[in-house]
């Protein structure tokens, strides 16, 4: 028995995207604490939209690693997560994406009540805000337009309807079909992360309380109950009880590895670390799904590709009118592509940006350029998230298994050639100047283009999948199988990897599931 300093209804690990939704929800009626790793959001970077990309590697990214990839030749990749007030929503490109319908309803087919898309659709329209046709006006996150595109972003949709993808209205909601600008969480040309839209406006109730720099090394039990957990904040140890449910929403990394930690996961492999056993869940950390994204650049020498955003009049324009290349994301459209004919959905994402992008402008870039993503948004690999130890200061073991299925590789091979179909279509060619990668476009060429250059999108899920089977490790209210007063919340529930970006979904999970929680769904 473990002497606890304090005591809430829920304890809601991580204030993530998933983590605020819950904690505004939760803390309408209930005693809550929130406890996140990182520090509050207060970094200039974090709220101008277009300096996300800086803030990766840096104080708010947790900074994991894949293991070598062997269909990557042998790459390890950078896998950024936030670690922030706001979690990846303060870091992330801010794009808005509800997923394709077929998306939920292939998680309600496979037993999952509640999950259709028909169902989740509610949830989206609860937590959606702002003007835009088609979607939720009254819900706290804000979902707006490119406040001004350039005009090669206007070009390449041009050019992805003159390639045969369907053009979609300039208001349409986004789900994963067709050609269009990206719709973006941002107010008032800042970003809008989870934090801004659910944290913020709760912060003032005296039931809610909110710990950063806490991290939550442990979920403690009485018997098989959670009966709290134990964190770390400032070098000091607590215990805190939670009299309901402990709720991990730690995201696909880390809620897999403290479910370990604490004895909940693979018995054996539990065991080879020395963690005693509470629940023997073969599932716990398996079934990782990421999406792969690889660019084609064209030089541009028109004067409007963002080479330059950072200028100091565009600084200025910023700073007096929050107007400008600064309140751009940089991916600024987007068109989704069936590779095959006779597909339910989507296989194929590009993402257009008006600036020379090498692995997610990570690598030294350099003049005017634009540039076409090409991502896998149904990919049949699957990964896995395993412990280096039971230090919890030792990092995940993290395996994607990137394009381990033949599939994958093809489909990937198959986009990239018909993004450099859309990079060079008439409706470009006015922006467009020499091809500065790939250098070749032969089967084998492309190939090794997609094993040199392609990266994570910063999509994972998956990792603590929902379902009914022996490998599941919520049943479909996110209650952890096997144990009491525990659920998981988060991106790592998600049984198959939406067909587009990853924020919304999550939002939509935590919005059921805070309603299952909170009985009201
Ligand atoms: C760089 C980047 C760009 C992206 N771009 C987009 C995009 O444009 N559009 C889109 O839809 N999706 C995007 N995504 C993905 C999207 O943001 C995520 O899918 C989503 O935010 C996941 O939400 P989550 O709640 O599962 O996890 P997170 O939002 O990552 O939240 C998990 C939280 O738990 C905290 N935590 C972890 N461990 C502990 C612990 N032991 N104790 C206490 N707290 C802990 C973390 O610090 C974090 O705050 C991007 C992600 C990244 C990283």
């Amino acid at each position: 028995m473990y002497r606890f300093m304090s005591e809430y209804d829920y304890v809601v690990v991580g204030g993530g995207s998933a983590g605020c939704v819950l904690a505004n929800r939760l803390s309408g009626e209930h005693e809550v604490l929130l406890l996140e790793a990182g520090e509050p959001d207060e970094a200039r970077e974090i709220s101008v939209p277009i300096a996300w990309v800086e803030l990766l590697r840096g104080e708010y990214d947790w900074g994991f690693r894949t293991v070598p990839q062997p269909e990557l030749h042998d790459r390890s990749l950078h896998l950024a997560q936030g670690k922030a007030v706001g979690g990846s929503s303060s870091i992330n490109a801010q794009i808005y994406e509800r997923g394709h319908p077929s998306d939920f309803d292939r998680w309600a087919s496979a037993g999952n009540e509640g999950w259709s898309y028909e169902s989740v659709r509610e949830y989206y329209e609860r937590i959606e805000g702002g003007e835009l046709p088609g979607y939720g006006t009254d819900g706290p996150q804000r979902v707006a337009e490119q406040d001004g595109p350039s005009p090669l972003s206007e070009a390449f949709v041009d050019a992805a309807v003159e390639c045969g993808v369907p053009r979609l209205d300039r208001s349409e909601v986004r789900h994963a079909e067709g050609a269009g600008y990206t719709h973006v969480t941002q107010k008032n040309g800042k970003r809008h992360s989870a934090a801004d839209a659910f944290l913020r406006p709760a912060l003032d109730r005296p039931n809610l309380s909110v710990e950063t720099g806490a991290e939550v090394r442990e979920v403690l039990f009485d018997g098989t109950r959670a009966s709290g957990v134990r964190y770390v904040q400032d070098g000091e140890t607590t215990r805190a009880r939670a009299t309901g449910e402990v709720i991990l929403a730690a995201g696909a990394f880390n809620s897999p590895k403290l479910l370990m930690l604490s004895g909940v996961g693979p018995a054996d492999h539990l065991r080879a670390h020395g963690i005693e056993v509470r629940a023997d869940l073969p599932g716990v950390g398996r079934n990782l799904q990421d999406h792969l994204i690889t660019w084609v650049c064209y030089e541009s020498g028109t004067g409007d590709t963002y080479d330059d955003a950072d200028s100091w009049p565009n600084a200025l324009r910023y700073l007096l009118l929050k107007r400008g290349p600064f309140t751009s994301n940089g991916g600024e459209a987007r068109a989704y592509w069936r590779s095959e004919s006779g597909l339910e959905a989507p296989d194929v994402q590009f993402l257009f940006a008006p600036a020379h992008i090498e692995r997610n402008g990570l690598a030294e870039t350099s003049g005017p350029a634009f540039s076409v993503g090409t991502s896998l948004v149904r990919p049949e690999s699957r990964g896995r998230v395993t412990l280096q130890s039971a230090d919890y200061a030792a990092d995940p073991v993290v395996d994607p298994q990137y394009l381990t299925r033949d599939d994958d590789l093809e489909t990937l091979v198959r986009g990239v050639r018909k993004a450099t179909e859309i990079a060079e279509a008439d409706a470009l060619s006015p922006y467009r100047g020499d091809r500065i990668f790939p250098s070749e476009r032969g089967e084998e060429a492309l190939v090794e283009h997609v094993r040199e250059n392609a990266v994570t999108y910063y999509h994972p899920v998956g990792t603590c999948r929902m379902g009914a089977d022996e490998m599941a490790v919520v049943d479909d209210r996110l209650r952890v199988r096997d144990v009491d007063g525990l659920r998981v919340v988060d991106a790592s529930v998600v049984p198959t990897i939406p067909t587009g970006n990853t924020n919304a979904p999550t939002l939509a999970v935590a919005a059921r599931g805070a309603a299952l929680i909170a009985g009201d769904d």
